[in-house]
């Protein structure tokens, strides 16, 4: 195996394998180009009713999302300064950083926060969760700050089984799905959550720009009702002009357009056939990286849909790595947050990119090992990603109903 192994044709098109943002189709991309219209006019309510229609089963609610004019962490400061007021006890269950992120923004805005610790690469234990409300007798606890899907860290959290260990806490529970939502299945009613946040450039795969906060009926209720220090991302603000079929400001209307574009693609793909693909490209990439020999950073049962956290193995220049595949391959990985900075990269599988794609950024990546002196099995990555796809079996997914259309979304060369 040569150990330089020049690229002279760089794709003039990145493919983006970040944890978001990523590829977006030309179909959205190309609604974006659309004529701008009336904020205040029948036309944009429309467009906000077709978005919040399309994300509703997407959470698993028939209540209102409110469509906000930022990135996610706008959605969930939105939530936090909403809900909570200062001196407010809650309890945070963070994975990574952004479930720190969280702890943070309670903090600034006077919470008292109690913080559950968990192993990194782990995901909640239910069982601690259940038990650490259990000894709230009094129920002071007024909030629970939970993670669904730890992009730092390449964690999905189980939400089914947190919310079954929230019970029947009376404390408002929030929900960052901002990489996780739209991967797996979702149920926001039934699980009793009170807001779940969103962002429009992860799953959803369209540009960055707005966030998406739904709420349960009495979160709606107490931020309509609450003085609350908050101006622009004033929920009670969001919820008044959204009955009037607007936001309280001047939404980002192209991106807008883009995320209704995007949702109907992925309504036209299905659900589970999203879920299925994502989940697929995850193991695929994390068979690779063992087949490689790198260790994967999150732990069986705890695995992202959506990012994949690899460990650097001894030897490794992580800046290096993402520079060469950047620059030499045009392929996008992101690396290691805050103290996992240089200790692991991060690979997403969301966005428009097929199995072609994927097969392609894992051979790039042994390429890149080898540059680097790292000694891996020559082929071995791309063969155990393509035994992961071939035994993936689309047929069995759901009622086994899968269209020959659907089939084609999954296993179709570059969908761009
Ligand atoms: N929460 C999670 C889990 C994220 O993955 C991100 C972004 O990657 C954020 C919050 C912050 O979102 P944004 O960068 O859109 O503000």
């Amino acid at each position: 195996m040569p150990l330089t192994l020049t690229s002279t044709v760089v794709s003039p098109r990145p493919l983006l394998f970040l944890p978001g943002p990523v590829c977006v189709a030309d179909s959205v991309l190309q609604a974006m180009t659309r004529p701008l219209i009336d904020h205040r006019g029948p036309e944009f309510s429309r467009l906000l009713q077709s978005i919040e229609a399309q994300l509703q089963p997407i959470f698993g609610t028939a209540g209102s999302i409110f469509i906000l004019g930022s990135s996610g962490t706008g959605g969930l400061e939105s939530a936090v300064a909403s809900l909570f007021s200062p001196g407010d006890r809650v309890l945070a269950a963070p994975v990574g950083v952004f479930g720190q992120r969280l702890v943070d923004m309670a903090r600034t805005y006077g919470c008292r926060v109690d913080v559950m610790e968990t192993k990194p690469g782990f995901a909640v234990d239910a069982q601690q969760l259940a038990e650490r409300l259990k000894r709230d007798t009094a129920r002071s606890i007024r909030g629970i700050l939970l993670t669904h899907n730890e992009t730092s860290t390449g964690v999905a959290n189980d939400m089914r089984l947190l919310a079954e260990a929230i019970g029947e806490h009376p404390a408002y529970t929030v929900v960052d799905s901002v990489s996780g939502m739209g991967a797996s299945d979702f149920r926001m009613h039934e699980w009793r959550l009170d807001a779940v946040i969103t962002a429009s450039q992860k799953v959803f795969a369209a540009p960055p720009g707005v966030a998406m906060v739904a709420l349960s009926a009495r979160a709606a209720q107490r931020a309509v009702a609450e003085q609350v220090p908050i101006f622009y991302f004033n929920l009670g603000k969001a919820k008044q002009f959204a009955e009037l079929g607007q936001t309280p400001w001047t939404p980002p209307i192209s991106t807008c357009f883009a995320l209704d574009a995007a949702l109907e693609a992925y309504h036209a793909q299905g659900a589970q056939i999203v879920w299925h693909r994502l989940a697929s490209y995850a193991s695929a990439i994390r068979a690779a990286a063992a087949a490689l020999g790198l260790e994967n950073f999150s732990q069986p049962g705890a695995h992202s849909n959506t990012v994949v956290a690899i460990k650097a193995p001894a030897g490794l220049d992580v800046a290096e790595l993402l520079r060469g595949l950047r620059e030499e391959r045009g392929i996008v990985l992101s690396g290691g947050q805050k103290e996992l900075k240089g200790a692991i990269f991060r690979i997403g599988t969301m966005g428009s990119i097929s199995q072609t794609d994927v097969m392609a950024m894992l051979g790039a990546l042994e390429i890149a090992l080898w540059q680097q002196k790292l000694q891996v099995r020559s082929g071995a990555g791309v063969q155990a990603a393509l035994q992961v796809f071939l035994e993936d079996d689309v047929a069995k997914l759901g009622d086994g109903s899968a269209t020959d259309e659907q089939t084609d979304v999954q296993t179709m060369a570059t969908p761009r």
